[in-house]
């Protein structure tokens, strides 16, 4: 490929990959699989890898999320919400893995989770009272949910403890609700929704609570904002204990992690246990435990360097997302 098809094909790519992303991110009406967003974000990042000349300063590879919805009023994040990487395969996740050990050395552990599809959401707390809730927005600025947060059974209004924080996780819309939901719009002749994610998304992002109050809607807290040490915890697992002790509900399913091998284990079962959850999950996250071995390796621009998302593979298999080859 010459450099004047390279040229066309970053520019087609950025267009497409910001078209779905406003269909995804801000009308939650996907237009695509998302096998097919995945696979062209990571043909994207490989051209770039071998081309940064040709990194647009808003390629979607450069940015968390998507815009703003109008109509709320906007919540500056107190730590940026980030993205995370991902792998797609054993491969990806050895290089991970060896990425980790080159910088840190061998002694630490992961926490395997779950991948939770729904919408990431940041809960703040005062003197242990719900004060807002947000979505990640474009990770520095979310939309205030709030008040359709506070119809989520699962969020407490009131933590074990008077204390201030931030938790971070991820709602959901459960299966069957998701079901009952779209048989309900059938019969009353209305859109479907495509999947519970967008579901839960368009369920938060309606300016009625009570639309959001019918859904049934779940969370998972898998994070406390900004620096766990200050609440006197020092790693992930330690955060999810206390994060059960205060009220929250967290995922259960989670594993800590001594090699990648451990990792590909608990991979293997939950790809075929993930039929028989009552909850979507896409992939599983990755996650250093020990705070001070995360802050050593910090975080890019997009994602954390100590965590990754393995993504299962799609049901369908897209080989080829355009006209244009995808090989470069
Ligand atoms: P991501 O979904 O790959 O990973 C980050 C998110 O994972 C976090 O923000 C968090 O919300 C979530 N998460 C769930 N469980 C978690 C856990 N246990 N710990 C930590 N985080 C957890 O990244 P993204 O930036 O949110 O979005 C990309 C996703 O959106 C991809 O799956 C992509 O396919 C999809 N997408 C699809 C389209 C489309 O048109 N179909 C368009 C844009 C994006």
């Amino acid at each position: 490929m010459d450099q004047l098809q390279l040229e066309e094909k970053v520019a087609e790519y950025n267009k497409l990959l910001k078209e779905y992303g406003h269909a995804y991110y801000v009308l939650d009406q996907p237009v695509v699989s998302d096998a097919i967003y995945d696979q062209m974000l990571h043909e994207l990042i490989a051209i770039e890898e071998q081309h940064p000349d040709l990194i647009y300063p808003d390629s979607p590879t450069q940015r968390v999320g998507g815009e703003i919805l109008k109509g709320f009023q906007k919540i500056e994040h107190r730590y940026p919400m980030l993205s995370l990487g991902n792998a797609f395969n054993e491969a990806d996740l050895q290089a991970f893995d060896d990425r980790i050990r080159n910088m840190i050395g061998d002694k630490f552990s992961y926490v395997c989770e779950l991948k939770i599809d729904g919408l990431a959401i940041s809960l703040i707390y005062e003197n242990g009272l719900f004060k807002t809730g947000a979505t990640r927005g474009d990770g520095t600025t979310g939309e205030d949910i709030t008040e359709n947060l506070k119809t989520v059974h699962s969020i407490p209004l009131r933590l074990a403890e008077p204390i201030s924080i931030e938790a971070r996780g991820e709602c959901y819309m459960p299966k069957k609700s998701f079901t009952d939901l779209n048989k309900a719009r059938a019969e009353r002749g209305e859109e479907l929704f495509a999947n519970p994610r967008n579901a839960a998304a368009g369920s938060l992002r309606q300016l009625d609570p009570k639309i959001a109050a019918s859904r049934n809607l779940a969370t998972f807290i898998y994070a406390v904002g900004g620096s766990g040490e200050s609440y006197g915890l020092s790693s992930h697992s330690e955060a999810l204990a206390y994060m059960d002790k205060l009220g929250f509900q967290t995922n259960h399913e989670r594993q800590n992690c001594k090699t990648i091998k451990e990792v590909w284990a608990y991979i293997e079962r939950w790809t075929e246990e993930r039929p028989n959850l009552s909850y979507e999950i896409d992939g599983i996250v990755i996650k250093v435990d020990r705070y001070d071995q995360q802050q050593e390796l910090g975080s890019t621009v997009k994602a954390p360097r100590w965590s990754i998302a393995y993504k299962f593979p799609a049901e369908e298999v897209v080989t080829k997302v355009l006209d244009v080859d995808l090989t470069v």
